[in-house]
């Protein structure tokens, strides 16, 4: 069976959920393509900060520069995505103090808006912060939520005619004289294997990139680099705060819904699915996060995590922290000869916009396509809410929502306040609501499970919904439940000391000792 397409844009991050809708919108039979759920990658791994470019102006002023004027986009196109924290860049005692004036300068070369406020101030605003912070700067930072940004992009896609492929896997391209005319893609729930045509591939698969372009024999070396957070259990500031100084480890602290989030750390590993935490990652996290914010390490930590950063450099090699990150758009065609075949890689959650209009624009010059980029102006519809024009995000709309709610409605996930009725209109329009991996993609969806009881209440509860309202049969359901508490557990085991163990203590006994998962799953 085959299926034709203009083009087809494998990876379902930002970048490539940002190709497709900016060649949907100009008008071209688009496929994105994701071999897992959508923002299963870096972009749903990564810290949440919408970066004013603060953090590069330095050393990396083009990155910087984008940054800022993508920041200023985003506010506009995806506002709902977006919660306007503001963010602080503060000297610790621990920092060079010379290095505040010699940023300053560079923000202001960039265009990033960085203005110096009192300590009393900042403190003021944010009095769990160190006191001994000795400078504090006001910048444009934002927290920005990737889950929301890739459902309204997938939604978008959907809604100018595009198909999106979750749960399919590219496991080759077809390559005749010289030109890609498809991919093979294998459907990771059936196993089925099926054909799809275009005269053009966009590869956006970030730090899986050169895999599929060594599908069509052409080298791309990207240099994975991973980077671990831990989420807090208190949200302990309402600014995201960073240092200011050298990007470093464990030095940026972004407030992300009831929680916050300290990160990242930055190894070279050569296999991108590397995303195993090491112990000392977590320690140093914690330490870091004590000269912000003093007793950070004593409070609970909640969940530890790890996404790969898919660095670039044509004609580099530049690792790590050295290595900039602006992106690349290789055309396949003028540097290995092959052609049909785009491959944009590199940059940041917060440039992805930018990423994928100068990939599209290649991709439309090669098929003739004259219709210009419209993305900038864009406003993405908030999913959940289509019919209204979105607002920028705001933390107490959940509440808001079941204090006001009109219909008495139980809430299945306390932590993070999702009802009943909004997980059972999430589930009907999951597309794959058999598979065992449907608990984690509802997740994404609600949050659900992500909060301090990490699953423990809520998880049995999905489960059971799910076979009540006739979407799974027992054994179904089992294997749902089975993959979510498994999944859940992943981020908690690096952290297994004080009130983490203790929770992961209380959900092995809900789930092992009360519910006897491991023998249903036997017996399922
Ligand atoms: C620790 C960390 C923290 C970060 N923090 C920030 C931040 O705060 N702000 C910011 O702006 N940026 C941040 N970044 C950078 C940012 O997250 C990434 O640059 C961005 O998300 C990359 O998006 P992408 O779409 O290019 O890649 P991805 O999101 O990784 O998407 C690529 C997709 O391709 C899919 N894929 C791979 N192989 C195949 C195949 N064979 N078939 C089908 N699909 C395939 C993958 O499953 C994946 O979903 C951070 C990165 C890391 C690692």
């Amino acid at each position: 069976m085959q299926d034709d397409y203009d083009v087809i844009i494998i990876g379902g991050g930002a970048t490539g959920g940002g190709t497709a809708l900016d060649l949907a919108l100009r008008g071209l039979k688009v496929a994105l393509i994701e071999r897992a759920d959508l923002t299963d990658g870096t972009s749903g791994r990564y810290h949440g900060l919408l970066h004013s470019g603060g953090r590069y102006a330095v050393r990396d002023p083009e990155s910087a520069r984008e940054c800022i004027e993508e920041n200023r986009i985003l506010r506009r196109i995806v506002p709902h995505a977006i919660e306007d924290t503001g963010g602080f860049f503060v000297t610790t005692p621990d920092d060079d103090p010379a290095y505040a004036d010699k940023w300053l300068k560079a923000c202001r070369a960039c265009g990033i808006e960085a203005t110096e406020i009192s300590v009393a101030q900042m403190l003021k605003e944010e009095p769990a912060l160190n006191p001994a912070i000795t400078r504090a700067f006001r910048v444009p930072d934002a927290a920005s939520d990737s889950f929301d940004v890739l459902t309204a992009l997938g939604a978008a896609i959907q809604a100018q005619h595009g198909t999106v492929l979750t749960y399919h896997e590219v496991i080759g391209l077809t390559v005749a004289n010289g030109k890609v005319t498809g991919a093979t893609v294998r459907n990771r729930h059936t196993g089925a294997e099926r054909h799809l045509a275009a005269p053009m591939i966009v590869n956006a698969a970030g730090a899986w990139a050169g895999q599929i372009a060594g599908m069509a024999g052409c080298p791309v070396t990207v240099r994975p680099s991973k980077g671990t957070m831990v989420a807090m259990a208190y949200r302990f500031v309402n600014t995201i705060i960073n240092r200011c100084h050298p990007p470093g480890d464990g030095d940026i602290l972004v407030p992300v819904g009831t929680v916050a989030v300290i990160g990242t750390t930055s190894v070279n590993v050569p296999d991108p699915n590397d995303t195993s935490i090491q112990s000392w990652e977590v320690r140093k996290l914690l330490e870091e996060g004590e000269m912000m914010v003093p007793g950070f390490s004593s409070v609970r930590a909640l969940r530890a995590w790890a996404g790969v950063r898919p660095l670039y450099e044509e004609g580099g090699d530049a690792l790590g922290r050295e290595a900039k990150r602006t992106f690349a758009v290789l055309d396949h065609v003028q540097r290995d000869g092959v052609a049909g075949l785009i491959t944009v890689v590199g940059g940041k959650f917060t440039t992805d916009r930018l990423m994928a209009e100068r990939a599209a624009d290649v991709v439309c010059q090669q098929l003739g396509v004259t219709r210009p980029c419209t993305t900038k102006d864009y406003v993405l519809p908030d999913a959940r809410v289509p019919m209204m024009t979105p607002k920028t995000h705001w933390l107490g709309h959940r509440l808001e929502d079941v204090e006001t709610a009109k219909q008495p409605d139980s809430l299945i996930c306390e932590c993070e306040l999702v009802t009943r009725s909004d997980f059972e209109q999430a589930a009907r329009a999951h597309a794959d609501i058999v598979a065992p991996w449907v608990l984690d993609d509802l997740r994404r969806d609600l949050r659900l499970g992500m909060g301090p009881c990490q699953g423990g209440f809520c998880g049995y509860r999905a489960a059971g919904i799910l076979h009540e309202t006739g979407h799974q049969d027992a054994p179904q359901a089992t294997a749902a439940l089975a993959d979510f508490a498994q999944k859940r557990w992943k981020g908690q085991r690096p952290l297994l000391w004080g009130q983490s163990l203790r929770q992961a203590l209380l959900d092995e006994q809900i789930y092992r000792g009360i519910l006897g998962l491991d023998q249903l799953e036997s017996a399922g």
